[in-house]
């Protein structure tokens, strides 16, 4: 560049890697800015994660009342006032919101509000309420996530997505899921926990598509247990108002009505109106930003991190990127984002918790694969009357006799598996597994009794 830039790192979004990458390298000293169209926090605070999460701790709610009666207590008719949660989840998540701005302030760096577009590989052109200022920076960070897509089949407007469920108006009673995913299964959960009647309707024929087969299995019984009305092999042709409810006709020519419909079937790369094409960055499928192993796109000055890269769409794997971006740009490493055994949580009701490889993939890549299984019902059913069971499977490398595989269906699975995700990372084999003493009575013990 001719004159010195005005910033070291402009990030073009203000989600889980852009604030992460703006934040880490402003406390290393860095000028950073950062433009955020929307609000503070990106996907996870403002429609994902986050309200996900809370909203899937109040579903529980309803299964907890059942079971309380079986250990001897009476709660009455529980009643959910969706108007109370709706609104306590707004105001917590406005308090997040706060907290991301306060930290991103604080460590120093100047954070725009509008929609930024890149010009060339060290200009920025920002549009906010006062209007239109173009900025320099030596390096670039695309940052800017994903948006929900849905088939375009007649009457699709009429569905919704992931972002409108956590203010809904009224309550739907009644509700189709299309899709059978992340979002679609901890929708349907989700608002099944709630009090709605619920249709989960999935193209393929099995939910989960990527995850262990036992496991996909298993965790489509739990939900029919629950009262989810599952239909596998089935795809939604049309959507069309019929009075005051919204009428999918299937396949098959059936119909079903519901207040609303979501459609849970995937995400696409956030890249419109960003001026890739004309600055010359490279893209792939579903406009994806291309990077190679250091995050950087073809132009070497812009790099790009989380689900605007379309790969794996998780907040920590957003955040680690980050991290790798600006160790590399501000600090002494070259530390390369490892994709090994990311583990990941399902929340759903039961919730899953996986790591590492599934049997499937496991037999395609060692010659001899052992595999150790349990099913059972926790302790705590056996008092509560719940018909829930667990599933807890391990895969192993018969030659190494590592741990190359961790499965689980049953409560609390992803504060289970994030601990053994360390032991897998380390190196763990099944002899370790069996050597470690188990806490009982616990759902976890059950990982290193397995013989
Ligand atoms: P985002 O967090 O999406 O941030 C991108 C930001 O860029 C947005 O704020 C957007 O407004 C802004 N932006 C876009 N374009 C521009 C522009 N041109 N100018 C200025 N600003 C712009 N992951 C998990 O790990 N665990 C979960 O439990 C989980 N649950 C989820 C539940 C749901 C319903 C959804 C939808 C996702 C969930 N995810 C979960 C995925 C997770 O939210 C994403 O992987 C993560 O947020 C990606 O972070 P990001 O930084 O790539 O993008
Ligand atoms: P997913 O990619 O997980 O699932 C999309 C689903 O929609 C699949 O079942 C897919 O079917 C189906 N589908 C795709 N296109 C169509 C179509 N045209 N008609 C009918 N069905 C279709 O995406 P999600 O939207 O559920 O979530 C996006 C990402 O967000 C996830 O992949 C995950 O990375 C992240 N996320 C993480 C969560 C967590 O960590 N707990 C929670 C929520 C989201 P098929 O399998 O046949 O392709």
């Amino acid at each position: 560049m001719a004159t010195t830039p005005e910033f070291d790192l402009f990030v073009i979004g203000g989600g889980s890697g852009g604030v992460r990458a703006a934040r880490m390298a402003a406390q290393r000293g860095a000028r950073v800015a950062l433009a955020e169209a929307a609000a503070l926090g990106g996907t996870c605070v403002n429609v994902g994660c986050i309200p996900k999460k809370l909203y899937a701790y109040a579903s529980h709610y309803a299964a907890d009342f059942e079971d309380a009666a079986g250990f001897g207590w009476d709660v009455g008719e529980p009643r959910l006032d969706w108007a109370r949660l709706k609104a306590n989840r707004a105001k917590e998540i406005a308090r997040l919101n706060g907290v991301y701005g306060q930290l991103l302030t604080s460590a120093g760096v100047q954070v725009l509000r509008g929609w930024a577009e890149l010009l060339d590989g060290h200009t920025v052109r920002i549009r906010t309420t006062t209007g239109v200022q173009t900025h320099t920076a030596k390096n670039i960070l695309i940052a800017t996530g994903g948006t929900p897509s849905h088939p375009p089949i007649p009457g699709s407007e009429l569905g919704v997505t992931s972002d409108s469920m956590f203010d809904l108006e009224p309550f739907p009673k009644r509700l189709v899921v299309v899709g059978g995913g992340y979002i679609a299964c901890e929708f349907a959960s989700i608002f099944r926990g709630l009090g709605a009647k619920v249709s989960l309707l999935y193209r393929g024929e099995q939910i989960l598509r990527g995850f262990d087969d036992e496991v996909r299995h298993f965790i489509a019984g739990e939900l029919v247990k629950r009262g989810i009305d599952l239909r596998l092999g089935t795809e939604v042709e049309s959507l069309e108002r019929e009075g005051g409810t919204v009428r999918a006709t299937l396949e098959d020519g059936s119909t079903l009505d519901a207040n609303t419909v979501l459609f849970a079937t995937g995400r696409v790369p956030n890249v419109n109106g960003l001026g890739l094409e004309a600055a010359g960055v490279k893209q792939g499928r579903l406009g994806a930003v291309e990077v190679d192993a250091h995050h950087r796109t073809s132009l070497h000055s812009v790099h790009a991190v989380g689900d605007v890269t379309a790969r794996l769409q998780l907040t920590p794997v957003a955040l680690a990127e980050a991290m790798a971006v600006v160790d590399r740009l501000f600090g002494e490493g070259h530390r390369r984002m490892d994709y090994e055994l990311v583990p990941t949580a399902v929340f759903t009701q039961p919730s899953i918790g996986t790591v590492g490889l599934t049997e499937a993939q496991a037999r395609e890549k060692f010659a001899r694969v052992h595999v150790f299984r349990s099913e059972f019902k926790a302790l705590r059913h056996t008092l509560s009357g719940s018909g829930e069971r667990c599933l807890m499977k391990l895969v192993v490398d018969a030659a190494s006799d590592r741990v190359v595989g961790l499965h689980m269906v049953g409560p609390e699975a992803g504060e289970i598996v994030q601990g053994f995700a360390v032991a897998m990372k380390a190196g763990a084999t099944k002899a370790v597994f069996d050597a470690t003493i188990g806490i009982h009575p616990t759902v976890a013990e059950e990982f290193v009794t397995m013989r």
